[in-house]
C-alpha cells in the first residue's frame, strides 16, 4: 500500500515538473508521519523515502529513537513551543515552522557544535488561513534581516499552510502571491519554498514549490 502510493506520489511530482517547466528532480517529498507508527516510516524507508516530517515533538522523538539505525533526514513541521526549542536544535536536521525572533535565536543558541547549522524556514500565514501560526508577509524581509544573521542555523526559505481550497487556480493564489514576494528577497539566497500537502501539491509545484509536504496521501487519512 504505501511503496504503491509513494510511486504514485512521486510519478506525480514528476509530471508537475515536466508540465509546469520546472528543473527535474527540483521538488523533494517529505513524507508527513505525524501521528502514523514506526513502522509506517520503516516501509516507506524500504521503498526509497529519505525525508520524514514530524508535528509533535514528543512523538518524534520516541520514533527517532525506534528508527535509530535508518539514515533518514527529520524534518519539524508542527507549532513551536520555546521549551521545546532545545530538542528540536538537537535531533532534526529543518524546522519549517519558525515564526518569531525569539524562536530562532534559541535554535541558533541551542544547536549542538558538532551538528551542521540548521535548515530553517520562516512560516508565512497567508491572509486566507485559519491558523494563528505565521508571520504576516509584510514582516517578512525584517525577520529574514535578522535571522539571518545567527549563526548555527541556515535560513533556507519560507512555508505556507493555506486554508484548503477545491479549485486548482484559488490554490495557486497564495503561492503565487508568496513566491513573488520570494523573488524580490533574492538578498538572501533563499533556495526553499515548503509549499504543497495532499491536497494541493500540483498547483503548489505549478508555482514554484520546492518541498511538498505529503502526510494522508502517502500514510492514508489520519483518525
Ligand atoms: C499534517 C501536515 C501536512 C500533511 O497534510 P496532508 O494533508 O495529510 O498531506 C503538511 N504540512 C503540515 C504543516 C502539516 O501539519
Amino acid at each position: 500500500m504505501i511503496p504503491n502510493r509513494l510511486k504514485e506520489i512521486l510519478s506525480q511530482i514528476k509530471q508537475a515538473e515536466i508540465h509546469y517547466h520546472r528543473q527535474p528532480d527540483s521538488v523533494l517529498l517529505l513524507a508527513v508521519s505525524k501521528t502514523k507508527p514506526s513502522s509506517d516510516i520503516a516501509v516507506a524507508y524500504q521503498a526509497g523515502q529519505r525525508h520524514f516530517g514530524e508535528s509533535y515533538c514528543q512523538e518524534a522523538l520516541i520514533k527517532q529513537r525506534e528508527l535509530g539505525a535508518y539514515a533518514i533526514t527529520w524534518h519539524f513541521i508542527g507549532p513551536i513551543q520555546s521549551n521545546k526549542t532545545k530538542a528540536l536544535a538537537a535531533h532534526f536536521d529543518w524546522v519549517h515552522s519558525v515564526d518569531s525572533l525569539n524562536i530562532a535565536q534559541r535554535l541558533s543558541k541551542q544547536r549542538p557544535a558538532n551538528l551542521a547549522p540548521l535548515n530553517i524556514c520562516l512560516q508565512v500565514n497567508m491572509s486566507n488561513e485559519l491558523s494563528k501560526s505565521g508571520i504576516s508577509l509584510d514582516e517578512l524581509p525584517q525577520l529574514c534581516e535578522q535571522v539571518a544573521l545567527l549563526p548555527n542555523i541556515k535560513l533556507r526559505g519560507v512555508m505556507a499552510i493555506p486554508a484548503p481550497e477545491d479549485d486548482f487556480e484559488r490554490q495557486r493564489l497564495p503561492y503565487k502571491t508568496l513566491s513573488q514576494a520570494i523573488n524580490k528577497l533574492d538578498c538572501f539566497k533563499l533556495d526553499t519554498l515548503s509549499f504543497g500537502m495532499s491536497d494541493d501539491l500540483i498547483a503548489a509545484i505549478a508555482e514554484g514549490s520546492t518541498i511538498v509536504r505529503v502526510g494522508s496521501a502517502l500514510f492514508g487519512a489520519r483518525s
